[in-house]
């Protein structure tokens, strides 16, 4: 992710993102795939606002790196080209219902008996290991990413909190207003071209969400929404709360399994469970962060302090703004100089970077103002999309996917390009390849 700053800057690409712009999606496609791809990138846009000047900080864990992944854009080795895919029964155009479950990191469809979601995965397509996030794998990034097909240095939204430096206004996760959200998102690519979306956003009940989707489906056939996209936040809550093999993410889990499967069943019926492409996916994955895994700003105060209207976010990826007056490269050496002192707890996890000197990959610790009164034992993400902890899933299935099929992870936005080809739309232009959707879909003959 790349932002401008009035002042010198510190950016955090997101490695993998630009490696997946630069690289084949899919095991060598041609260089005319590439040139159609860069022909189909969108227009430069109007600047609505300058991107926050953000000192990044980024964490990390040298024994984790091990566990960093290469992002493995590579073919599958299924024939899908020979088959074909089913034609509808019931329904007179493709359907997708689209279910985001936040923070469903992948491998937890294994810590307790999941037969709903396992009746996806052994019927449809499964991503393993798992759905690669963009960087910084955080809720809102990553959702916007997967409805719009753009990274979030395009979107707009970079963070779940930010500030605009020009104008000082403050985006935050609750802040609706149109201007901070660029691109195109699926649900407008949907209703621009005649059809219907729905939407289930929010803290909702899981049942009562899934009997609002349902109640679609009894709509006269002609009205049935094309899309409709389902949100669960639950299981991210858990996720932050408690450890990752702690029994409250388990009965979180299995409450998503029995919403899947009451989904499933209702569909069916109604006869048209086969005709509706369903796609489960999660926006980011979990990691814990026990006591141990905690560095504490309060601590680098001999150095340098650091005023709490600096501080954008703490963690994972610490954000600081510091003044215009000040300079960014003394912030930085200052840091540094303290973190490497030997005298800051876990500070050699920490590493400061001016944009220029930013490496490859990065994974990290929690950052915190003091030290807590209390042991702190939870989870987090935000962290490097590489890391497999910050893995989420992705299953799907319908008439267009293959059964039983495992294909390669592959990152999030291309998620909208898959929904647009499944719907039969013309998707607006985005981030990624346009090909990808050939790749993961059954033929049509
Ligand atoms: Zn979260």
């Amino acid at each position: 992710m790349i932002h401008e700053s009035p002042q010198s800057t510190i950016l955090t690409p997101s490695s993998s993102s630009l490696q997946a712009r630069q690289d084949p999606l899919m095991a060598s496609p041609s260089q005319e795939d590439y040139t159609r791809t860069l022909l189909s990138a969108p227009p430069p846009r109007p600047s609505p606002r300058r991107t926050p000047s953000l000192l990044l900080l980024l964490t990390f864990i040298s024994f984790f790196s091990s566990l960093a992944f290469p992002l493995l854009f590579l073919s599958s080795s299924s024939t899908t080209q020979s088959l074909a895919r089913c034609s509808l029964s019931v329904l007179r155009r493709p359907t997708v219902i689209l279910i985001s479950v936040d923070g469903f990191r992948y491998g937890y469809q294994f810590k307790c008996p999941t037969p709903n979601i396992h009746h996806l995965i052994s019927n449809g397509t499964e991503a393993v290991p798992g759905l690669v996030p963009v960087f910084p794998t955080l809720t809102f990034p990553n959702h916007y990413s997967i409805v719009t097909g753009l990274y979030p240095e395009s979107h707009g939204i970079i963070n779940n909190f930010f500030i605009d430096p020009i104008s000082c206004d403050a985006f935050s996760k609750r802040r609706h207003e149109p201007r901070w959200w660029l691109g195109e998102p699926l649900w407008e690519t949907v209703s621009n071209q005649g059809f219907k979306a729905a939407a289930y956003t929010g803290r909702l009940e899981v049942s009562k969400a899934v009997d609002d989707v349902l109640s679609y489906f009894d709509l006269p056939i002609d009205e049935i929404p094309s899309y409709v996209a389902l949100y669960f936040e639950e299981l991210d809550s858990k996720g932050h709360e408690f450890a990752y093999d702690h029994p409250e993410i388990t009965k979180a889990v299995a409450r998503i399994d029995t919403m899947i499967g009451r989904l499933i069943a209702s569909l069916e019926s109604r006869g048209i469970f086969e005709d509706v492409s369903i796609i489960l996916v999660g926006d980011h994955g979990m990691v814990g962060t026990c006591d141990q895994r905690l560095i504490f700003l309060d601590d680098l105060s001999p150095w340098i302090k650091i005023p709490q209207n600096w501080v954008h976010c703490y963690s994972p990826l610490l954000a600081i703004q510091s003044p215009v007056n000040i300079s960014v490269a003394a912030v930085v050496a200052t840091l540094n100089q303290g973190l490497s002192s030997g005298k800051v707890e876990n500070g050699q996890h920490l590493r400061v970077y001016m944009k220029e000197d930013l490496p490859e990959r990065d994974e990290g610790h929690k950052v915190v103002r003091k030290r807590p009164m209390s042991n702190v034992c939870g989870g987090d993400h935000g962290y490097d999309n590489a890391l497999l902890s910050m893995r989420s899933i992705f299953v799907a299935h319908g008439p267009q996917f293959e059964r039983g099929r495992k294909v390669q992870p592959f990152e999030n936005v291309q998620i909208y390009n898959l929904i647009t080809s499944i719907l039969g739309l013309k998707g607006v232009p985005n981030n990624v390849f346009s090909t990808f959707p050939d790749y993961i879909l059954l033929s049509d003959n």
